[in-house]
């Protein structure tokens, strides 16, 4: 990609006047990146570094040191004979007044018996203005489900802002070069789960991560980081009572949570008492306790206010029918003259005439029929169309009396509904 503008064109020449990676610079990233394997076989201990191979005396360490080339090693005793790795190193320097991070990406390829292959190639430069304005300079990155590659024969160019470059390093080297403003910001190593580039860039854009920064509160700044700084205005009265009282945040997500659960509850948040918890995991799981328990009755008094509403629309609708009652002598059939009666019904039948609410159909009447007091069917009786719609036993199953019910409805109904249209 060429420079698109005055800012990058900028980078981009100032790039072309960095040094290469020093000799030294690489062997520090080997060593402080990289895994280093000693083989065990039964011939003894092979340093997959240098290939030299020696007996050990002591054969249960997990760690040695090469006699011949003085690395740290880890023993593996596995019958693995191919070790391969990757890492990213990353050098801090200043460039043309620019805060600049570049990145290597080192490989390592190791067998038992040779000598182990080295690679490294700078793949990002991620280039940041006291301002906080950015550019990266980079190789291309191809990264799909399948494969996350650096196209090596690619140059190093001006592309896009993406999270695609960048990245956490496995290590940082040591000497760093900042520019005042970030030296002013009292930075001085790396933070974990944080990449540098983040971490300067709020540094340089936002006061709040300077003053986390010098008072310590590193996983606020984690967070905030991560999480962007957008709404930390929300958080900051708390903040400073904790800063006041010298109180470190160890765990930033859960205290956040918990500081959204004090406003709920309205308490004091300027106050250390409630901001400050000595033991903040049990005070938190209070507050969600007590929250859970808000919900609940929360739904409860919802569940009752719309039985009320149910039992009144009910009443309106239904209650010129209340107390119809008829039989042919075996089967007795009535209406259901309460939302609590059909509520009953829907539980001791095991169907959804109570959870479909049958009951708040302007159309829909709905009878028991019951022999010697116990429910049989339930019915649904159409007043428009003068005729039941449907009648149900226990789970939706029709009963032997299944025809005989429906009988007697649709020869009683249309009567009564009669009586009552000229009672009205
Ligand atoms: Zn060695």
């Amino acid at each position: 990609m060429k420079p698109k503008n005055k800012f990058q064109q900028q980078v981009f020449e100032w790039s072309k006047k960095l040094p290469a990676i020093s000799e030294t610079q690489v062997k520090w990233a080997y060593q402080n990146c990289m895994l280093h394997i000693a083989k065990k076989t039964k011939k003894g201990l092979t340093c997959l570094e240098c290939g030299h191979l020696w007996q050990d005396k002591n054969s249960d360490e997990k760690e040695c040191v090469c006699p011949h080339c003085h690395t740290k090693l880890q023993i593996d005793g596995t019958r693995r004979r191919v070790f391969r790795d990757y890492e990213y190193f990353c050098t801090v320097t200043v460039c043309g007044g620019f805060q600049v991070l570049r990145f290597f990406y080192l490989t390592i390829y190791a067998k038992a018996g040779k000598k182990a292959r080295y690679f490294h190639s700078e793949v990002i430069q991620r280039w940041i203005a006291p301002n906080g304005k950015s550019a990266t300079i980079a190789r291309l990155r191809a990264l799909t489900c399948f494969a996350d590659t650096w196209r090596f024969e690619t140059a190093l160019e001006i592309r896009p802002e993406k999270p695609l470059y960048n990245a956490i390093p496995t290590a940082v080297y040591p000497r760093q070069k900042l520019i005042p403003e970030l030296k002013r910001s009292g930075y001085k190593k790396p933070i974990d789960k944080v990449t540098p580039f983040d971490l300067f860039h709020a540094l340089l854009t936002d006061n709040h991560a300077e003053t986390l920064l010098k008072a310590g509160q590193i996983n606020l700044l984690n967070f905030f980081v991560n999480n962007g700084f957008k709404h930390i205005t929300n958080y900051w009265t708390s903040i400073k009572i904790c800063l006041r009282n010298g109180y470190t945040v160890e765990d930033a997500s859960i205290w956040r949570d918990y500081i959204g659960l004090l406003r709920f509850f309205g308490k004091d948040l300027h106050n250390a008492k409630y901001v400050c918890p000595t033991d903040l995991k049990a005070e938190h799981d209070r507050y969600v306790k007590k929250k859970r328990e808000w919900q609940e009755r929360e739904r409860r008094e919802k569940a009752r206010e719309k039985a009320l509403e149910d039992e009144i629309r009910f009443r309106e609708m239904k209650s010129k029918f209340f107390g119809i009652g008829f039989t042919d002598g075996v089967i007795e059939v009535r209406t259901l003259d309460s939302v609590e009666d059909i509520m009953t019904e829907g539980d001791v039948m095991h169907h959804c005439v109570f959870a479909s609410e049958y009951h708040l159909k302007p159309d829909s009447l709905i009878l028991s029929a019951c022999i010697n007091g116990q429910k049989i069917e339930t019915v649904e009786f159409s007043l428009s169309q003068m005729r039941v719609v449907q009648s149900r036993g226990v789970c939706n199953k029709n009963t032997e009396y299944h025809d005989r019910i429906i009988a007697l409805v649709n020869k009683k109904m249309p009567k009564i509904k009669r009586k009552l249209a000229m009672a009205a």
